[in-house]
């Protein structure tokens, strides 16, 4: 169930209309972007995406966002982003973006079938979990391998039985902690000997005793039973080519994230990696369509940087604007 605001009731609003701003995506990039434009009275329109409020909504506790010294659940964040956005008179629609003709003025958008014309675009698309590609991981996602240990670490699946996390930064960090209150023990999986993640996360691994890294050691293969459940990992070990099997009955992958671009293939112009271009600011190559947060950030990919490049993305569209009009 969809436990976003809709404050209005006005998920079909005026998408027939002339927009002077749209915003493509609700993750911190995308509603800060809506604070900002909505207060210079833009009266943007959001886009909610597949994901309404991103990745951060799949967190648990945000302990890194300035302001929240006891930390904040990611879906409250987020929830609380939204509601200040439409206070100042930002609206949301819980389309779907299906097209994008930035060749258009005014630009083109296709959404759920319907056309809404924008002015200028800011695309805050951000990004999804990245796959590790190996046999049976797509045959058993939802059957014990999954992507967010938030999301399904309580489900009795897992209660009580040996886990796998597989990564090294600081999402499967995270998770390990995470899963920590149901699994009996958590295996951390990681392809190098030391741990990308942050010191502070690194540490609580270590020093929690229910967590156990496995170094140097890569998933080739997902097992599973006939029914479709998880049994186990096949794993090699990167330095002695040595494999073995490791029983789990859930893997959980945290290995890093991919843009949410590809709609945007051949319109803007996109790094190798899917990342959308930014030229001077947020501007992308195309005079009025902009950008912010993760779908154009693999550095620092953080609440609070997108939230910032959100920032940067209205004051930007918010002078083009103007400039257009003088
Ligand atoms: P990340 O920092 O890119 O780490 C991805 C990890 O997965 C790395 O350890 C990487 O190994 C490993 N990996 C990548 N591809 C792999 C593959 N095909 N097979 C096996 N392992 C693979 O991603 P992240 O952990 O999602 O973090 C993203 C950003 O969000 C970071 O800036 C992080 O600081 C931030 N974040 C912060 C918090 C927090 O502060 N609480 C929580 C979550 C995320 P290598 O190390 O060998 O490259």
């Amino acid at each position: 169930m969809c436990r976003f605001l809709n404050l209005r009731g006005k998920s079909f609003m005026l998408l027939f209309s002339m927009r002077k701003v749209v915003i493509i995506g609700s993750g911190c990039a995308g509603w800060t972007a809506a604070l900002y434009t909505a207060r210079a009275n833009l009266k943007p329109l959001v886009l909610m995406g597949g994901q309404p409020g991103g990745l951060l909504t799949t967190t648990s506790i945000v302990e890194n966002f300035p302001g929240f010294p006891e930390g904040v659940d990611g879906y409250e964040l987020m929830m609380r982003m939204q509601k200040q956005a439409e206070r100042f008179g930002a609206e949301t629609s819980f389309g779907t973006l299906e097209k994008a003709d930035f060749s258009k003025k005014p630009f083109e958008l296709t959404v759920d079938g319907e056309i809404v014309n924008a002015e200028t675009v800011i695309i805050a698309t951000g990004a999804s979990h990245k796959h590790l590609g190996v046999p049976g991981e797509e045959k058993l996602e939802t059957r014990g391998v999954t992507y967010c240990a938030t999301c399904d670490g309580a489900l009795p699946l897992f209660r009580n039985k040996p886990l796998v996390v597989v990564g090294g930064g600081d999402s499967a960090c995270e998770e390990a902690l995470y899963l920590t209150r149901f699994g009996s023990e958590i295996f951390l999986v990681h392809r190098r000997d030391s741990l990308r993640a942050s010191r502070i996360m690194a540490e609580r691994v270590h020093s929690h005793k229910t967590i156990k890294p496995v170094w140097d050691s890569a998933v080739t293969e997902i097992l599973g039973t006939d029914k479709d459940t998880v049994t186990g990992v096949l794993l090699k070990n990167v330095k002695t080519g040595a494999e073995s099997v490791l029983d789990c009955a859930g893997v959980f992958i945290a290995i890093g994230h991919v843009p949410n671009t590809s709609i945007f293939k051949g319109q803007i112009a996109l790094d190798a990696n899917g990342f959308v271009l930014r030229k001077e600011g947020s501007m992308t190559n195309v005079p009025g369509v902009f950008v912010a947060g993760d779908c154009s950030d693999h550095v620092y990919r953080q609440a609070v940087t997108a939230a910032g490049m959100g920032c940067a993305a209205a004051i930007d569209a918010e002078r083009f604007l103007a400039a257009k009009n003088e």
